[in-house]
């Protein structure tokens, strides 16, 4: 028995230091990364994010040399607007992301946060800046409570239930019976796509962050589930600096620009209306995002 207790102390405590190590949502980002090839340069300053404002000018970037993924690109998000970007897979969407949040350094071209290049500024503020809400969203273990604290460890329950409300997911921990103390996971409540979607939803009204990047979704959401979390999305994109990597086109409409991405470069830009009057790309992919859409309603369930 001895000899079994042992390694699982040992489990334990490698399990805890883990937990200790991800109690920020910048760290498990970065623990996510493919990689860390940034270090703060010294004599780095706090990034004074102001009301965010973020450009990129002429941003050329390649993860292998070889291989160049952005060819120049320029555009600015100005504070509390939306940008979106849309385009082909792999033409280089979510590599603005990683760079807004300096996962890797520009080859050349600067991206820059009310007016500060991120290569001078230090990671954690550069970090506490930016709130995202990825793709996938990773949840511990743990309650539902501590997945949702933490956007911000140090937030009162109050804080805490008031974030759950605002990504609607009250109603489904009231009617657990151990509220926010419930398990999530495996043993515990099972949470749909959407609802971990709203998790990290309820993280970021938390954290509350004067920077927002939205990676949509590809897949995981049906129609109907999307519609429903788009609403909340806005809500939480109101009065924030946000980059939308968009997937459907139907959620971006209202964006202050729209950005179409081809090969690394920006094919086409403009409002939603201004874009569909060019009868370009984008026009073509509205097209046919609509016919797709249409044929997924037809087939889901009343
Ligand atoms: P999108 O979001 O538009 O689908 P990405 O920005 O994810 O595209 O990827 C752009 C290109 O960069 C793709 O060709 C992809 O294969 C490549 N890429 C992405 N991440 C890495 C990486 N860590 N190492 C090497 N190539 C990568």
């Amino acid at each position: 028995l001895i000899q079994l207790a042992m390694p699982l102390n040992y489990l334990g405590m490698v399990y805890r230091e883990v937990k200790q190590a991800l109690t920020n949502i910048e760290n498990m980002f970065a623990l996510l990364a493919e990689q860390r090839d940034v270090a703060d340069s010294p004599g780095a300053r706090d990034l004074d994010p102001g009301t965010g404002g973020i450009v990129f000018d002429q941003v050329v970037f390649a993860y292998e040399p070889e291989r160049p993924i952005l060819r120049g690109i320029s555009f600015e998000v100005k504070p509390g607007e939306s940008v979106a970007v849309v385009g082909t897979t792999g033409a280089g969407k979510s590599t603005l992301a990683r760079l807004l949040f300096r996962f890797y350094d520009v080859q050349s071209g600067s991206i820059r946060i009310n007016g500060q290049d991120l290569r001078a500024v230090t990671q954690s503020s550069l970090r506490q800046a930016i709130g995202i809400v990825p793709q996938d969203t990773v949840l511990f273990n743990d309650s539902i409570g501590f997945n949702i604290r933490y956007g911000r460890v140090d937030a009162t329950d109050a804080a805490v239930q008031e974030a759950a409300r605002a990504a609607q997911l009250s109603h489904l921990i009231t009617e657990m019976p151990k509220g926010f103390d419930t398990l999530v996971g495996e043993r515990g409540l099972k949470l749909s796509g959407g609802e971990k979607q709203r998790v990290a939803i309820a993280r970021t009204v938390l954290k509350n962050p004067p920077i927002l990047i939205l990676d949509e979704a590809t897949s995981a959401l049906d129609t109907r589930t999307e519609r429903r979390i788009q609403a909340e999305l806005e809500q939480l994109a109101k009065n924030r600096t946000s980059l939308i990597i968009a997937h459907r086109l139907s959620t971006i409409v209202h964006a202050d620009q729209i950005l179409v991405m081809d090969h690394g470069q920006i094919v086409e830009r403009g409002r939603h209306d201004e874009l569909l009057a060019m009868r370009g790309r984008y026009a073509q992919l509205w097209a046919l995002q609509q016919h797709e859409q249409q044929e997924a309603l037809a087939h889901e369930p009343a």
